[in-house]
């Protein structure tokens, strides 16, 4: 019988399987069972939702069968089941695409095995994972409503043969041959009933069908002992179910383990790592449910692309309903995994339905507002861990607040985090505003790229000295959430580089800075007659100490959110926030501008170019005419020594 190739893709990962020296290969045999219990799940809802009569939950289970003899492990289920064609797309291609394409890339440890060990645990490969332990794999399956059962056998990456075959009653088996020992590892624990038990217990014990399995047991042969003789042993077969069958978020919370709560959510979410945190609760009323959250402890792939879909599991009392419910979740919590399982819902809601199900919405509500709290516990109590997970999506908050015009902003405006220039670490804006000084009118907040240079820029040389916190903006979302929030305790925001910083001035320096514009009126004309079109004014400032000159805007659109406007895609038509030219009042380029004013009032124009220049490159922003600019300096270099 000819056969059929792998995937490329599939079969590089087949490979890294049958060659894994992963240290959890038991881990596959939670993956055959809950695939097995899946396939259950969609024979039942088929049978409730079609009305199909003959089909009672009793009547399911999962059997496993070890032989040690044969050296193989059998796991049957009575489910759905597959058709021929299923059978060779669903085992001849690794359901996630893509997979290997980032494993790959940047960010993969070094080293095949590691690759692997990344990919099992990332993507939690499925039905591929049994070949860590098996030398053959034989799968036959009988899809419902067909006569026909097919048989599908591999021995690994050189290919796998589909012929038909005899199967009772729907359902498929799968029968692993366990490889062989070696001198690192030994197999045998694969083919041993009380080790397969106890890995089920472990692992798959809230299974909601019965996991059965015959174990032999020894017991004296009654009486064989009378009048003193040898007793007599025999051995007999009892048929065991191995799981507690409740589902893991019905039991009594005191009764799981974290180990249960972090098992539960690496199977059933294909993650690796631990969560960050587990919120499992339930309510009684006039909506009941009960549900299990994950806060991951890291961002999923691709989990701040486009193609990320939120949404948590639905069960309608115990029946997995849909795989993912996305309007079970806000977006600004769309990084929660997790299920809800509630009596309220119908089993045959639709997507169409959900969104206006009065139920659903009330769940979502109450979801929303638990999860919120428990973030806010989580930062008031245990404000290290809040961290890590503000690192990983705190953007997501943020984005948050700026979406829908705000309309979240006030919910989610504790929960974000920033850097300031008084502690190197983060703050909340409630924190800031505790220990604000009291002629501290406005949030002062500086936008750059990274904080160091945030810290630079000159235009918190002023406020700093004032003994004045500001928050240090880095990320582009920032400051468009910050406008968004408007105010926080009455205080507005402001962004440092604005013309007016609001700052109260004595009358002694109201005075000195009316008479400085007033001597240099003259100079600040031709400066800003110089500069016509590239800037709206030119004008003395008191803001810096050691800088001669900054760009600052005017009120609304800052030359930060120009930036990030401009590089979005799309933005053909380049937007541009108004500058205002500020020259240092107390440096002593103000005296030397002055009297080269006065000399040749021609040359200003070369000066307030070249000052121009430096203010924008200073502002991370490119210079119009690299050219002239450096021909400038040069002029000006020739000039100072000759
Ligand atoms: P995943 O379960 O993550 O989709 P797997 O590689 O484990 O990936 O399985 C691939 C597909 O094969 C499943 O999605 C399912 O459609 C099918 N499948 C696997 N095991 C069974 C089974 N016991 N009964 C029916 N279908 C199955």
């Amino acid at each position: 019988m000819a056969k059929k190739q792998f995937k490329a893709e599939s079969k590089r990962i087949l490979d890294l399987m049958i060659n894994s020296i992963y240290t959890h290969k038991e881990i596959f045999l939670r993956e055959l069972i809950s695939n097995a219990s899946d396939a259950i799940d969609k024979l039942y809802y088929k049978s409730l939702t079609e009305k199909i009569s003959g089909i009672s939950r009793e009547d399911f289970r999962i059997q496993i069968i070890c032989d040690e003899e044969a050296r193989t492990l059998t796991i049957s289920d009575n489910g759905i089941g597959m058709t021929q064609e299923e059978l060779v797309s669903n085992l001849g291609t690794i359901a996630r695409s893509g997979s290997l394409d980032f494993k790959t890339g940047e960010g993969a440890p070094a080293g095949a095995d590691a690759e692997a060990i990344d990919i099992i645990g990332q993507f939690g490969v499925g039905f591929y994972s049994a070949f860590m332990v098996s030398k053959e794999i034989t799968v036959v399956s009988r899809a419902y409503g067909e006569e026909n059962a097919w048989e599908w056998a591999s021995q690994g990456a050189d290919g796998f043969t589909v012929k038909e075959a005899v199967r009772e009653a729907a359902g498929t088996d799968i029968v692993l041959t366990i490889k062989d020992n070696t001198e690192d590892e030994s197999y045998d624990r694969f083919v041993t009933p009380w080790q397969i038990r106890s890995l089920v217990k472990r692992y798959s014990d809230y299974i909601r069908y019965p996991i059965v399995m015959d174990m032999e047991h020894t017991r004296k042969v009654e009486g064989s002992d009378a009048d003193g003789a040898e007793p007599r042993y025999e051995t007999y077969v009892e048929t065991e179910t191995l799981n507690s069958m409740v589902p893991l978020w019905k039991r009594v919370k005191s009764e799981i383990s974290d180990e249960d709560y972090n098992n539960f959510y690496k199977e059933k979410f294909a993650d690796f790592e631990d969560p960050l945190k587990v919120i499992h609760t339930g309510v009684e009323g006039v909506v009941s449910y009960d549900a299990l959250l994950y806060i991951p402890a890291r961002p999923p792939y691709g989990y701040y692309s486009r193609d990320f879909e939120k949404g948590l599991q639905l069960y309608s009392s115990g029946v997995m309903i849909m795989e993912r419910c996305a309007e079970l979740l806000p977006d600004y919590f769309s990084f929660v995994k997790g299920l809800v399982d509630s009596q309220d819902l119908s089993l045959n809601i639709s997507r169409e339905m959900l969104q206006h199900d009065r139920q659903l919405r009330a769940i979502a509500q109450r979801l929303e507002g638990k999860i919120k709290s428990e973030l806010e516990g989580m930062l008031s109590a245990d404000r290290e861990t809040y961290e890590k997970f503000f690192e990983n999506f705190g953007l997501q908050l943020k984005y948050g607040i700026y979406d829908s015009y705000g309309a979240n902003k006030e919910k989610l405006q504790d929960l974000v985090l920033f850097h300031s220039s008084k502690e190197k670490k983060y703050v909340t804006l409630a924190e800031v505003l505790a220990r604000m000084p009291e002629e501290q009118k406005f949030f002062y907040y500086a936008v750059g790229e990274s904080l160091d240079k945030v810290d630079k820029l000159p235009q918190t040389e002023l406020l700093k000295d004032k003994g004045f916190e500001i928050l240090y903006c880095t990320d582009d979302v920032d400051e468009f959430a910050l406008k968004v929030l408007g105010r926080y305790g009455e205080k507005p925001f402001k962004n440092v580089s604005e013309g007016d910083l609001g700052l109260e001035e004595t009358e002694e320096e109201k005075k000195k800075a009316e008479e400085q514009a007033e001597s240099s009126k003259e100079l600040l004309t031709a400066m800003k007659e110089a500069l016509a079109g590239k800037v709206a004014d030119v004008r003395l400032s008191r803001r810096l100490k050691t800088h001669p000159v900054v760009l600052v805007s005017g009120e609304g659109l800052s030359l930060e959110m120009e930036k990030v406007l401009n590089q979005m895609p799309g933005a053909d038509e380049k937007i541009r926030a108004e500058r205002i030219l500020e020259i240092n009042a107390d440096h002593g380029i103000l005296p030397a501008l002055g009297k080269a004013f006065e000399k040749d009032p021609d040359c200003v124009k070369t000066y307030a170019e070249l000052l121009y220049d430096q203010a924008l490159l200073m502002e991370g922003l490119p210079v119009e005419d690299p050219v002239a600019f450096a021909s400038s300096v040069c002029a000006l270099i020739e000039k100072a020594v000759n």
